[in-house]
């Protein structure tokens, strides 16, 4: 009998994953067997990320189209895209909206997906058994006071993989978007231009979800079997309903 050529792990690369959910995402699928590779923009984070979990950590910025290029370039072989780089910045009314922060709000949350989707659909669809999964929100399905800028761009990444779907059907790669509530990560600090304060505030009297529940969420959608297609999981923790109501213990 000859013997047969170990089968190679699967490529899994999670955007954003410097902290926060795509760090989570990014221990969970090395721990169900994925071969990862991660970026972000603060590299000495990334790595402390990467180095126990032996994933490969590069730099990246889903901002900006050449990172993205260098990025996708180094990586030739990719059955999961885990689009989680993204985030909100103030929470300012349409009155005073901050057209800087919306502007980057879309890059990241909307053009960053395009563009990691694009450049990486071709190694997916060679994997045989490709998944796009983003991590959009519940932003992305229900407005609130002050949101607009990041209810409008998770709004609009909601919409592009709706249409990946359409645009994928009858070929071998899957599109999940994952949208949570609140998580107990370093979003509010980075909405709240480091306010720490302000970000502990969001999560006062009430237990959010944390990092590892997304990711849970994240590495079941990666591992159902090739014909199952979850389209969208929807998670929150037990003290919200949508994006308005809080149930806060005094
Ligand atoms: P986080 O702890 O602030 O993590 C955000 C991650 O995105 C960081 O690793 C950050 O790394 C990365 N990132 C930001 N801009 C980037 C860029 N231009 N290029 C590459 N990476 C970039 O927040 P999180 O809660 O884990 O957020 C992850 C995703 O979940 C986001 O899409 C967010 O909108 C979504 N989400 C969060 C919540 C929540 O309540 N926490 C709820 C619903 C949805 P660098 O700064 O090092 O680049």
């Amino acid at each position: 009998m000859t013997a047969q050529a170990p089968v190679p792990a699967p490529v899994a690369v999670v955007t954003g994953a410097s902290s926060g959910i795509g760090a989570a995402t990014a221990r969970q699928l090395v721990a169900a067997g994925f071969e990862v590779v991660v970026g972000a923009r603060r590299l000495d984070r990334l790595r402390d990320v990467a180095a126990p979990i032996g994933a490969r950590a590069l730099p990246l910025d889903v901002t900006d189209p050449a990172s993205v290029e260098a990025f996708c370039a180094e990586v030739p072989r990719c059955a999961v895209l885990v689009n989680n780089a993204g985030g909100a910045l103030g929470l300012e009314p349409v009155a005073s909206a901050d057209e800087e922060a919306w502007r980057w709000m879309y890059e990241a949350n909307v053009l960053g997906v395009a563009r990691m989707t694009r450049a990486l659909l071709p190694a997916l669809e060679a994997s045989g058994d490709g998944q796009v999964i983003t991590i959009g929100s519940i932003a992305a399905h229900e407005a609130y006071a002050g949101g607009a800028g990041y209810n409008a761009a998770k709004f609009g990444v909601r919409a592009v993989m709706q249409v990946l779907r359409a645009e994928l059907l009858g070929r071998p790669v899957r599109v999940c978007q994952i949208d949570p509530g609140m998580v107990d990560t370093e979003f509010s600090r980075v909405r709240f231009a480091g306010d720490e304060h302000r970000a502990a505030q969001v999560y006062a009297g009430m237990t959010p979800l944390s990092a590892d529940d997304v990711a849970a969420c994240v590495v079941f959608a990666a591992t159902r079997p090739p014909h199952v297609n979850l389209d969208s999981i929807v998670v929150t923790a037990r003290d919200q309903l949508g994006t308005r109501q809080v149930h806060r213990r005094a």
